[in-house]
């Protein structure tokens, strides 16, 4: 389309946006359930069955120990990226007297549960790695698998001697604050008694798998288990695949999320039998994954990672695509925006909005025509094709997923009419009336991302007078920064949601709050500060400042609105607007202003906002 055109028509675009409109609309309203996040099934003590999915370590043997009562300077809670990100830099900043505390047999957090075939990081490794430079470490791929992910984990953990103080298979059971002593008690499943000036939440967005709550789950005779235990013991093989032990069995598979693109090839190419059943079909981009070309790894000057970190996030983000990241299928959708926005001149705010939404019709569309030109058997790549906005669901880029569904041995089992799942047999899956009989069900139905904080954080949390936080954040998350909450002194509430909504390297956003926790309390530290609490004016600032802002990233990113979006835990089952703001659970003007943001705020050395005793 020429420039002096004002309109784009479905002519020039290749599609028609108001049947794509009312399409997506249709395949919503196919799938939102009364019931939304109430489907699924808490994995708690209270439940034997849920429970035996997160008990149960499939990776490493219990050590028996005694229970640990005595006292450090700061506690972090996970060993993921989060705590090992934060406890670096509290090393960095001066602190040694750090211990982290971790459910899992090592560090590595999502990098430990997460073993199943295929597993790999779908942001490129250059970015996504954390604490590349410090380590002197270079990944193999622009996209790393699992195994060299977790081994870079324990790479951090040794380079910054963090094991020392670490404690592992260890859940925390409750933090309470002791105003007597000016000090948090962490209690843990394994009796210890731990008390710390300072306590580092992070557990992360998702430590807790979730399982959706289907009659007769708890009935089935075969074998099941989480993809975040998955059972090598059971189907043979290992993280590259060749899960031998199926050959002569057939797999059941639930969800279709980021997980099980990634695990569906190994699958169909073992089991005897494989059924994936979906209720919504993922976005499934191009992989391109290529070895690390160690010309260009030699030519790197200091600095170079923040800043390929920061350059990513403006390419996904509505900024200029840099050129290392044109080929990236996270940018797709920033280079359709672009490449509309030139073909149209003068251009008001509300022709921007819709451009956007051009942009993301296309895009969506292009990755259909993907579906179309690998799957061969039509009404099956009809099923695969997913009708809703690119960043309604979690994108994910797989060069193998679509083509094992022209094998033989390979069902897809679409299960949106009856919005999931009809039921489970001893034997098996109910689906569209039809019993699938099956040796083993596999779960990829994902974690508590987005649920009540209670649930997803599960562990109580009891601050001045015994207030539970869960209390405190009643109607949507209370705290400033995203950081620290009103009755809950010298707690930072590192990573988890706030950080997951920032932009989708996560741990580039983990980085950013590291290295203003470690200079928050080292400074706090050196001036032996016994209390820092945040007022209440300071945290009602804050909140009405987030509700305020609008963010045409976020807007980006959560595909136009979450109530037009299919259901998922982007916006809780599609039910984001009407009971908690998301914009509590993040910055609305993007990662880089919350970094100027936090650094301005320490640059000021006032602790504005902060009571200090
Ligand atoms: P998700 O929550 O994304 O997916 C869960 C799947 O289970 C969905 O397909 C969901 O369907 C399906 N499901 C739930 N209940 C039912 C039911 N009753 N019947 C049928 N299907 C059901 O979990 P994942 O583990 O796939 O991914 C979670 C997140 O982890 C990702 O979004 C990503 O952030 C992260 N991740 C990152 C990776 C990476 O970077 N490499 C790889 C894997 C995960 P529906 O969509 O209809 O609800």
């Amino acid at each position: 389309m020429a420039k002096g055109n004002n309109r784009l028509s479905a002519k020039d675009l290749g599609f028609d946006p108001a049947q794509l409109a009312k399409r997506y609309q249709q395949e919503r309203d196919k799938r939102v359930r009364d019931d939304a996040e109430a489907q699924f099934v808490a994995v708690t003590n209270d439940s034997p069955f849920a429970n035996k999915y997160l008990a149960e370590d499939p990776y490493c043997s219990y050590a028996e120990r005694d229970p640990i009562k005595d006292e450090r300077e700061v506690i972090i809670v996970g060993g993921g990226w989060v705590g090992m990100i934060t406890a670096a830099r509290l090393t960095q900043a001066g602190m040694p007297d750090v211990r982290i505390i971790e459910s899992g047999g090592d560090f590595g957090g999502t990098w430990y549960w997460n073993r199943y075939p295929g597993a790999q990081c779908d942001i490129e490794s250059y970015s996504y790695l954390p604490l590349l430079e410090e380590t002197g470490y270079m990944p193999k791929l622009r996209y790393s698998f699992a195994p060299e992910i977790y081994e870079h984990a324990q790479r951090i953990g040794k380079h910054f001697d963090l094991y020392k103080n670490a404690v592992f298979q260890t859940w925390v059971t409750q933090l309470r604050w002791l105003a007597d002593e000016s000090r948090w008690l962490v209690a843990t499943n394994r009796g210890d008694e731990m008390k710390a000036r300072y306590v580092c939440l992070g557990t992360g967005p998702a430590n807790r798998p979730r399982l959706p709550g289907i009659p007769g789950a708890d009935t089935f005779t075969g074998h099941t288990f989480h993809t975040s235990r998955w059972d090598y013991s059971y189907t043979g093989g290992g993280p590259e695949g060749n899960l031998n032990q199926l050959e002569d069995k057939k797999v059941a598979i639930i969800g279709t999320g980021a997980t099980a693109i990634q695990c569906v090839p190994a699958l169909g190419a073992s089991a005897k039998e494989l059924y994936i059943f979906q209720r919504t079909p993922s976005s499934v981009d191009k992989r391109n994954n290529s070895p690390t070309d160690p010309q260009w790894a030699a030519s790197l000057a200091p600095g170079w990672q923040a800043e390929r970190q920061k350059r990513f996030g403006e390419s996904i983000l509505g900024g200029l695509v840099y050129p290392e990241f044109v080929d990236d299928g996270w940018t797709r959708l920033a280079r359709n925006v672009q490449s509309l926005m030139g073909q149209v001149e003068n251009i008001s705010p509300d022709q921007a909005g819709e451009i956007t939404q051009l942009a993301d019709f296309k895009t969506m569309e292009e990755i259909r025509q993907r579906v179309e030109q690998t799957v061969d058997d039509p009404q099956v790549a009809d099923k695969l094709k997913a009708f809703y906005n690119q960043f309604c669901k979690r994108p994910t880029f797989n060069d193998d997923y679509l083509e094992t569904f022209n094998r033989p041995n390979v069902t897809l089992v679409d299960v949106s009419s009856t919005k999931g799942v009809e039921q489970i047999t001893p034997r098996g899956i109910v689906a569209n009336g039809k019993e699938y009989e099956v040796d083993c069900i596999i779960y990829a139905s994902g974690f508590e991302i987005t649920s009540s904080y209670e649930r997803r954080i599960g562990i109580p949390i009891y601050g001045i007078n015994g207030e539970s936080i869960y209390d405190h954040w009643e109607k949507g998350m209370r705290t400033m920064h995203g950081l620290m909450a009103h009755g809950f002194p010298n707690l930072f509430l590192c990573g988890g949601l706030f950080v997951f909504q920032l932009g989708a390297n996560y741990c580039y956003g983990v980085d950013v709050q590291a290295e203003h926790v470690a200079h928050t309390i080292s400074e706090l530290s050196k001036r032996s500060t016994k209390v820092a609490h945040v007022s209440a004016e300071a945290e009602q600032h804050w909140i009405e400042d987030q509700l305020s802002s609008e963010s045409a990233g976020m807007q980006l990113v959560l595909g136009g609105s979450p109530e037009s979006c299919t259901p998922g835990y982007y916006n809780q089952e599609g039910t984001a607007q009407r009971y908690r703001d998301v914009r509590l659970e993040s910055y609305g003007k993007g990662l880089g202003a919350y970094r100027t943001l936090l650094r301005n705020w320490r640059n000021a050395g006032d602790f504005a906002g902060l009571e200090l005793t």
